[in-house]
């Protein structure tokens, strides 16, 4: 469910860069990225786009979907840094929190802290949510 209005946002703003394009004849392919903390199942999307793209430009479109590790920033003494694969699995694998996060990504940061000073003050800054990347047209010019 989620990942088909994921999947609809992301033609929209696929179709949006297609009758922009001077010459467009269809989608050749469109590049996702997806955050971690978003917990979206990259082959659910995928399905969900070929699903979705049926009778449009985006039809049979390669996709590429890149997964983004979560980055967060400390505001008070400005550290950054990356979380560990079995901080995500921890998330994941607790039902409740997987649920929450996937619902508002946001409330993550309630259960970390700066590994440097221990602020509970803690920011994304980016491993959420799904990201159209680029999309690349196949136009007229190229076709000769
Ligand atoms: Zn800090």
């Amino acid at each position: 469910m989620h990942e088909t209005s994921i999947a609809l946002s992301i033609l929209a703003a696929v179709e949006d860069v297609f009758r922009s394009t001077p010459g467009a004849r269809r989608v050749e392919k469109i590049r996702i990225r997806v955050g971690m903390l978003s917990l979206v199942d990259p082959e659910a999307l995928r399905f969900a786009l070929s699903v979705v793209s049926r009778d449009t430009p985006a039809e049979n479109a390669e996709v590429e979907i890149e997964t983004v590790r979560p980055r967060f920033r400390c505001p008070h003494c400005g550290y950054e840094w990356e979380v560990g694969d079995e901080d995500v699995k921890r998330i994941a694998d607790d039902p409740m929190l997987a649920t929450l996060v996937h619902i508002h990504p946001d409330v993550v940061v309630k259960y970390l802290r700066c590994p440097r000073c221990g602020s509970t003050d803690v920011e994304i800054v980016e491993g959420k949510g799904v990201v159209l990347h680029s999309v690349v047209i196949e136009t007229d010019e190229e076709k000769g």
